[in-house]
């Protein structure tokens, strides 16, 4: 059987990944940052429902030391890591003047250097394997920037230029690295815009409309599936027609 790991998958778009990619047959490594993420949270056993392994670890993805260590006890779990979805993420917006240093450093640490962390250490196994699928999830805040996030546009542009760079240096070994692009799903994350930048995003938008988190497992699904086996190196916007 083959293993996914999702990063940040106890609720949100990694939650409907894992849960769509168990519908696909892998076994599933969840991960988030705190034991209390699954507490009181039906995920495991949701994603047990479709007749695959399932088991959580709780790891840091911005610290490369429990990466290191999270990778190891996955691949002593579940033998092998076919496809690893790079999904944890944070936003702590503000304007560019007003925004403190602790806050650019600890984005770019979560959403940036957790895509070092754990491509290195599960890229790794998928080396040994001569197979592999890395997914990341970048954002249309780092295709086209974004007005008050600085610090994550910054994070989700360096993930377009990882996953191209991952494409290149592991393509030989069997192993594909692409990125979806978000537009505006809604999640946690969205859920804390006020109503006056909802609307003002709606209008933007061409379907009118938020995409759900479904809209975005799709996808991740088909580019962990055979027919994008020569599909590496490629951001695909999944936005509603938001950048036209
Ligand atoms: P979310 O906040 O609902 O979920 C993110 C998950 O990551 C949470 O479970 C959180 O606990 C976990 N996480 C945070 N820091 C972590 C850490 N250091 N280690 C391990 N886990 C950690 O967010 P979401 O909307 O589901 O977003 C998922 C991904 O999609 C993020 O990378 C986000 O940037 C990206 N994205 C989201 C949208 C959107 O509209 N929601 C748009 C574009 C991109």
């Amino acid at each position: 059987m083959a293993t996914a790991v999702i990063t940040g998958s106890a609720r949100g778009i990694g939650a409907a990944i894992a849960l769509r990619l168990a519908q696909d047959g892998y076994d599933i490594a969840l991960n988030d940052i705190s034991e209390a993420m699954f507490e009181d949270n039906d995920i495991v056993e949701r994603i047990k429902a479709n007749g695959v392994l399932c088991e959580y670890f709780v790891a840091d993805v911005s610290n490369y030391s429990q990466c290191e260590q999270m990778v190891k006890d996955i691949k002593a779990k579940f033998g092998t890591i076919d496809v690893l979805v790079n999904n944890a993420g944070i936003t702590r917006d503000g304007l560019l003047a007003r925004m403190s240093e602790e806050s650019f450093d600890t984005v770019i640490a979560v959403n940036q250097k957790s895509v070092f962390n754990m491509t290195k250490f599960a890229g790794s196994v998928m080396m040994k394997q001569r197979s592999g699928r890395i997914i990341n999830l970048s954002s249309v805040a780092g295709l086209w920037g974004n007005a008050g996030q600085f610090n994550y546009s910054a994070s989700k542009a360096a993930i377009v230029g990882m996953t191209k760079t991952v494409a290149k240096e592991l393509g030989s070994r069997g192993i594909t690295c692409n990125a979806v692009a978000p537009g505006f799903i809604s999640t946690p994350m969205t859920d804390k815009l006020n109503d006056a930048q909802k609307e003002a995003i709606l209008r933007m938008i061409a379907m009118r409309r938020y995409g759900t988190v479904e809209e975005i497992s799709g996808v991740v699904s088909f580019l962990a599936s055979k027919d994008a086996s020569y599909v590496t190196g490629q951001v695909i916007e999944i936005s509603g027609g938001l950048s036209m």
